[in-house]
């Protein structure tokens, strides 16, 4: 116990985010990619409808949720124009990009994080995908120098999944680098969040 306490350090992460500075704060743990974390408990059922997100008390519900508020009315959070749109994913540029292409493909429906998706949303996902690289390559982005990740829970900006897109990597500051460094604790790839849905954890 004591040892562990003598250990432990605190890791903050002031992180911009949309319209939200937010701080994030955890303990340091052994160097151990987060698979274990993706597993429901025998037993809990997957929350895949907005009813049952809802029902997560300490999730944001829509009403209290920007990117929510940004799928409904775009003018009301001050976006001049949406790169994409379609029924359900929108795209719009980071209002603190880290680099000169940052945008962010955002599903219409609240959904949390990736570790609220289902199996059946695979093509879901890779849809987000698509169109984020789509979208890159309509904006000019070098296509050999992009970056594409998700948050990974505990690690959240927006509690409303999204997907970042990023290009050119080398436009990253040092903290941005840290914040949107690939297949770390906090964000992690596309492929890797497929992957975790194929396996059907
Ligand atoms: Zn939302
Ligand atoms: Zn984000």
């Amino acid at each position: 116990m004591q040892s562990s306490l003598m250990t432990r350090s605190l890791f903050n992460v002031i992180y911009s985010c949309g319209q939200l500075q937010v701080l994030l704060e955890t303990s340091f743990r052994p160097l151990r990619r987060p698979v274990l974390v993706l597993g429901v408990p025998s037993g809990t059922s997957r929350f895949s409808t907005q009813q049952n997100i809802t029902r997560m008390s300490h999730e944001l519900p829509r009403s209290g949720c920007i990117f929510c508020k940004i799928c409904d009315d775009t003018s009301k959070e001050g976006l001049d124009k949406l790169l994409y749109s379609d029924d359900n994913i929108v795209v719009f540029r980071d209002i603190y990009p880290a680099a000169k292409h940052h945008f962010l493909v955002v599903p219409r429906e609240h959904i949390p994080n990736p570790k609220c998706l289902t199996k059946d949303q695979k093509p879901f996902v890779e849809q987000m995908i698509s169109i984020a690289r789509q979208t890159m390559e309509k904006e000019g982005a070098d296509m050999s120098d992009i970056r594409l990740g998700f948050h990974w829970p505990p690690f959240h900006s927006v509690k409303h999944l999204h997907l970042h897109a990023i290009s050119p990597t080398n436009d990253m500051s040092f903290i941005k680098r840290i914040i949107f460094r690939e297949n770390s604790w906090w964000f992690v790839s596309p492929d890797y969040v497929l992957q975790q849905l194929s396996s059907g954890l």
